[in-house]
């Protein structure tokens, strides 16, 4: 399959182990001109914006745009991301219409994207974007597609916990004021705020202890907070339930109804089960959507538990053909719409 050896040739730009084609690295201005020449070779005309973004155009010019992001994290799969743009290309030959576009920097906070909508002069009409879902829930609903009903919102603080420094071995259990015991307390109820929400998830990844010695009673602690939900209701329920004060705060993106019902149409078409998930990774058509350009996305099955940014990344032949099946459909619907 075309897609797949092009998708090894990308996966060996960095030089393993993974797909190493960070921002801003001679990695990923590598990925962009293979990809670049094979837009060339699918007779697009091809050119470079001017924040680096790769975009190919069909001869019939109407306005909506496929593709995904080139660049990878470090030690990262084969699939994230460069699967959108190879079948993007695949998906615009076949269709004979619209453009692909391959964004800059999407793993270090959709760079290319961003630049894009704050120019503002250059924005399509619609885009669809073509991922992995690098999750589960596919898997297990027994479906090699889904339809993404809206990126999740997320919100980061901090919570500070302070207690009263002592010596490990004189200062009684009755007589402590311990800031660790207090955050493992706060954590654990973090954990059951999320659990309380449907689709939300929280995460405290960060944990700062002081004075830090082990035979000494924590007396300062900060944890970091990461809270998201798939709509702004229950963000903002999530972070109340938590009680941190966001430093940043990105709002959830839904995306177009009238698109995401041309994908289901095309999936239930193909006789496949039509399933609609949120995304709790950020994308490309995040972005654009945010900015109202009307977007949508075809999520791929991901397998080995739905792992991603992993050389460990696997989506299966059979899957990703009923993808580009899909996104040729849906492109040329909305090309004659
Ligand atoms: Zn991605």
């Amino acid at each position: 399959m075309r897609i797949l050896e092009r998708l090894d040739q990308l996966y060996a730009i960095g030089g393993g182990p993974g797909a190493n084609r960070p921002h801003g690295s001679p990695e990923e201005d590598a990925a962009h001109a293979l990809a670049g020449g094979w837009m060339e070779e699918a007779g697009l005309d091809v050119m470079v914006d001017p924040d680096g973004n790769l975009v190919g155009r069909a001869s019939e010019r109407v306005d909506v745009w496929v593709g995904s992001h080139l660049d990878t994290v470090p030690h990262g799969g084969r699939f994230d991301g460069a699967l959108g743009v190879v079948a993007g290309i695949e998906a615009v030959e076949r269709a004979g219409t619209g453009s692909v576009v391959a964004f800059r920097g999407e793993e270090v906070g959709c760079i290319g994207s961003r630049a894009l909508v704050a120019r503002g002069d250059a924005l399509p009409a619609a885009f669809l974007e073509l991922h992995v879902e690098q999750g589960p829930v596919l898997a297990e609903a027994d479906a090699p597609l889904g339809v993404v009903t809206s990126i999740v919102g997320y919100a980061r603080g901090e919570l500070v916990f302070d207690g009263r420094a002592g010596h490990a071995g004189t200062t009684p259990m009755s007589a402590r004021d311990d800031a660790l015991v207090a955050a493992a307390e706060s954590i654990l109820g973090i954990r059951d705020s999320a659990r309380g929400i449907e689709g939300a998830v929280a995460t405290v990844g960060k944990l700062t202890v002081e004075p830090g010695g082990s035979n000494v009673i924590p007396a300062h602690v900060r944890i970091s907070v990461d809270a998201r939900a798939p709509d702004g209701a229950r963000l903002e329920e999530l972070i109340a339930a938590i009680g941190v004060e966001p430093v940043h705060w990105t709002p959830p993106a839904p995306l177009a109804e009238g698109l995401r019902r041309v994908l289901l149409e095309e999936i239930e078409r193909r006789g496949l089960p039509a399933i609609e998930l949120p995304s709790g990774a950020g994308h490309d058509a995040g972005i654009l959507a945010a900015a109202g350009v009307e977007s949508a996305m075809l999520f791929v099955r991901s397998l080995n538990g739905g792992v991603s940014h992993s050389p460990d990344e696997l989506s299966s032949e059979e899957d990703i053909a009923l993808a580009v099946e899909v996104l040729t459909a849906a492109l040329g619907r909305l090309a004659s719409a």
